[in-house]
């Protein structure tokens, strides 16, 4: 695993990381899991600011990333970014992920942020196979930090248990 990578468990809205990642949907709208925590920790905000968003470019489409401020957050921002529903595995769904971790990263790099925090994307309402995703996550997350000076460090929040073993499992392996 990548020296600038570190694994924890907890709640990723508690994280003083310049950047938090917000697994939104494309309403970006807000909705359920990682998404209702942040917006209920942030406040109004954030959500007024999303609506503008979503307002003005219709939302966030799969794989791709927008940028906002973080209300009362600790973060000094959030990044929004889309997973992929799950749908058996045929459809985009692993490149897809990979493009909202890359495409998190390079605003996190754009905006020189030192510190930028992941929650497991995907992995709650949309599905996809906790495993698979951890393999994705990392691997991306590596790739990028290999040819990227920014961000410094990325911090994978684990919010279950499972992801947290699972995660812990796979940089093993990739050691
Ligand atoms: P998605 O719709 O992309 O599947 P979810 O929010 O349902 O998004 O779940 C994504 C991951 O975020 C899940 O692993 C879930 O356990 C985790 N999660 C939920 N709340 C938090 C939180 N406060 N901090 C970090 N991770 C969280």
């Amino acid at each position: 695993m990548h020296s600038r990578l570190r694994i924890i468990q907890g709640d990723i809205t508690r994280q003083q990381a310049d950047a938090i990642v917000n697994a939104a949907n494309s309403s970006l709208l807000g909705g359920g899991g990682v998404d209702g925590a942040i917006h209920r920790a942030a406040g109004p905000a954030l959500l007024a600011e999303c609506r503008q968003l979503a307002a003005s470019r219709g939302g966030c489409p799969t794989g791709e990333a927008v940028l906002t401020g973080a209300g009362n957050l600790p973060a000094r921002a959030v990044i929004h970014t889309v997973g992929p529903v799950w749908r058996g595995g045929g459809q985009g769904e692993a490149e897809l992920l990979a493009s909202a971790y890359n495409n998190s990263l390079r605003l996190a790099a754009e905006h020189r942020f030192a510190t930028i925090a992941f929650p497991a994307i995907s992995t709650g309402i949309y599905g996809y196979p906790k495993a698979a995703a951890a393999a994705i996550a990392l691997r991306t997350i590596s790739q990028f930090l290999q040819q990227h000076d920014y961000p410094q460090q990325v911090w994978l929040v684990c919010f279950d248990e499972e992801s947290y073993r699972l995660y812990r499992q796979h940089s093993e392996q990739s050691d």
